[in-house]
């Protein structure tokens, strides 16, 4: 035990003294006490002080087919030792960076059949903009610039995707702001009182229609849209908002961009949300997380063969890409893990528990402090609020999600405090008993802090 604790107050003071940790308050890190997660299997992390805890987050939305699988260790030790890295640029390429392409494209819906492999989810959002530009300026239609995004919309961390994210994300300086244009959240929850789900998605599709007469629809190159905003609060719109969206886009000739780096490989139920799910076939799709489970960092945007078919044109250079473009070992263990999605049935199986995770999570908007409990299948988030009635948040919101998270951690549960909201997207593994173990920890910890 001395021994553990020597460790432990080791990795903490260096972690204080070198280690910045992104999406945290630095000035509260510079005395705060560090969980040190040593190892994890299954749905399961384990802290190295002999804490266990069930992972209500999958790492981060990311760890579809649950923890420390041999299989994958297998397929990535057994990919290093074949082919560590090589170059994917000009004629280069590898038998995993291939065969990941055409599991994807077979996967994906419509004419969606080629891709370019990204390093994670904000680079591939970042590629898939300077693609869209690169293209209409090959199309003849160079001032198509301008891009609609959402309120509440998450879609990375690189300068250019922190301003498509919501407004809240950037709060320094916006190099692209004169070219982004945030539409409000469709949010059912926040929308304006007394109208019906299809009058607010008239209200949505108004408004975006409007915004575009307004660039003029000759300014702009495309919209961006999570099928479901994750990070914005689990935003599930209306049920005829995306193929709406995707109606004004192809009247106006805009591109349409889903960021499926959360929905896709399982989360929903399918391997891609867009068609399965929300019944739309968009231009672009970009996915990372569960592409690997998290194992290996990876990204792709997954583009239409029209599209491609005017970046191959003639003439034309395509200036984008990165070093670790279809890493070998990354793609080796996206294949692994389609395998095991596959074989273990993981979408059927989301089809089949996922109900019962969102019928479990449901009471709990009885509960004092509990404004909303909303999402689908296992992609759920809890929005704390201090008036029910009249949805007013906390004064200090930022402290309400933090609080009922430290409870849920002391009874052996993790979830992500997002400001007044706990979100949850666990392993698609997890079982109906620990299901149960969810719902009864989150309802303890919420009547802990009311
Ligand atoms: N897009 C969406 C919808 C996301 O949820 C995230 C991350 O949470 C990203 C993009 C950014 O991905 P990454 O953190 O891998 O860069």
């Amino acid at each position: 035990l001395a021994e553990r604790e020597i460790n432990q107050r080791s990795v903490e003071e260096t972690d204080r003294r070198h280690n910045i940790h992104p999406f945290t308050d630095l000035a509260v890190m510079e005395t705060a006490e560090r969980t040190v997660i040593e190892s994890a299997k299954g749905n399961y992390v384990y802290s190295d002080d002999g804490r266990k805890f069930l992972d209500g987050l999958g790492g981060m939305w990311c760890v579809n087919i649950g923890h420390g699988r041999d299989e994958m260790a297998d397929a990535i030790a057994e990919q290093i030792r074949r082919l560590d890295y090589y170059s994917p640029f000009d004629d280069l390429t590898s038998a995993p960076m291939a065969a990941l392409a055409e599991a994807l494209t077979a996967r994906a819906p419509g004419s969606l059949n080629r891709v370019l492999f990204t390093t994670g989810g904000s680079t591939a959002a970042d590629s898939a903009i300077r693609l869209i530009h690169h293209y209409f300026i090959r199309l003849g239609e160079p001032a198509r610039q301008h891009i609609i995004t959402r309120d509440k919309a998450y879609h990375g961390s690189t300068y250019l995707t922190a301003s498509l994210s919501d407004r809240g994300y950037s709060t320094d300086w916006r190099p692209e702001s004169g070219f982004i244009h945030h539409l409000s959240a469709p949010s059912l929850y926040r929308r304006p009182a007394g109208t019906t789900e299809a009058e607010f998605t008239d209200i949505l599709a108004a408004e975006f229609e409007a915004k575009i007469l307004e660039l003029g629809p000759e300014n702009v190159a495309c919209f961006i849209a999570e099928p479901i905003q994750g990070s914005g609060g689990v935003i599930v719109p209306p049920a005829n908002y995306h193929p709406r969206m995707l109606e004004i886009c192809r009247k106006y000739g805009l591109l349409y961009v889903a960021d499926e780096v959360v929905t896709a490989f399982g989360r929903l139920g399918h391997f891609f949300a867009s068609e399965d799910y929300f019944g739309i076939v968009p231009d672009i799709i970009t996915c990372a997380k569960g592409l690997t489970s998290g194992y290996i960092p990876a990204g792709a945007v997954i583009m239409s063969d029209e599209i491609y078919e005017v970046l191959s044109r003639p003439g034309a250079y395509f200036n984008t890409g990165f070093t670790y473009t279809g890493h070998a070992v990354a793609c080796a263990a996206a294949l692994k893990n389609i395998e095991i999605i596959e074989r273990e049935r993981i979408c059927e199986r989301v089809q089949e528990i996922g109900p019962y995770f969102e019928e479990r999570l449901a009471p709990l908007s009885e509960l004092p402090l509990v404004g909303d409990v909303r999402g689908r299948l296992f992609m759920m988030c809890i929005e704390y609020v201090a008036d029910k009635e009249r949805k007013e948040l906390f004064a200090d919101e930022v402290r309400i999600g933090k609080r009922i998270w430290r409870h849920c951690q002391k009874r052996g549960l993790l979830v992500r405090p997002l400001a007044h909201l706990n979100v949850l997207s666990p392993p698609l593994t997890l079982e109906r008993g620990e299901i149960d173990f969810i719902a009864d920890v989150l309802h303890d910890a919420i009547l802990d802090t009311a």
